[in-house]
């Protein structure tokens, strides 16, 4: 079974299916002379959209209120994670926060490096990014 997304689609949904199969084949070649024997779509409209740029206007996972914190893909963690890997780290952090309140140890959180190691390389991302 092959299970394959688009995102953010325009247009006719027909031609996106054909897209996504056309797509799979140009990948994936040794799918090109597989036969599909059943088939089923699923056209939803409720997948949240951010449109680039709009990352600093995301609700961070503390608030005002110390009592009130935010979780999901929606919030801005400074971290570099997205969708799943986003909702559940910011879940992380918003109990650690509400722990942390309360005197109790949370849950450490690891992460890949937030920032290239070798310095010649950062000043030159931090110049031409
Ligand atoms: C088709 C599809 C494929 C995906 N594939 C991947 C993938 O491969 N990998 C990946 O990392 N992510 C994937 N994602 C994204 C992933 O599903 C989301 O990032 C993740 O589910 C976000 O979790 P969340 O807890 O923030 O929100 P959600 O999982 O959306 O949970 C929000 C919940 O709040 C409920 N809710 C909404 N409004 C109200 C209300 N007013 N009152 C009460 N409840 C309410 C909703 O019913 C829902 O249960 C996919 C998403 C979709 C749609």
């Amino acid at each position: 079974m092959v299970e394959l997304h688009a995102y953010a689609l325009t247009g006719d949904p027909e031609h996106a299916k054909r897209q996504l199969v056309d797509e799979l084949r140009r990948v994936y070649p040794e799918t090109a002379t597989a036969a599909i024997i059943d088939e089923r779509h699923e056209v939803w409209a409720d997948c949240p959209l951010f449109a680039p740029g709009t990352f600093g206007d995301r609700p961070t996972v503390t608030t005002p209120d110390p009592n009130v914190v935010l979780a999901g893909d929606l919030t801005r963690v400074d971290l570099p994670v997205a969708l799943m890997e986003r909702a559940a780290t910011s879940g992380f952090l918003a109990a650690d926060a509400l722990l942390g309140q309360w005197r109790l140890r949370g849950h450490p959180l690891w992460t890949v490096p937030t920032r290239g190691r070798l310095a010649p390389l950062r000043a030159a991302a931090a110049r031409f990014g």
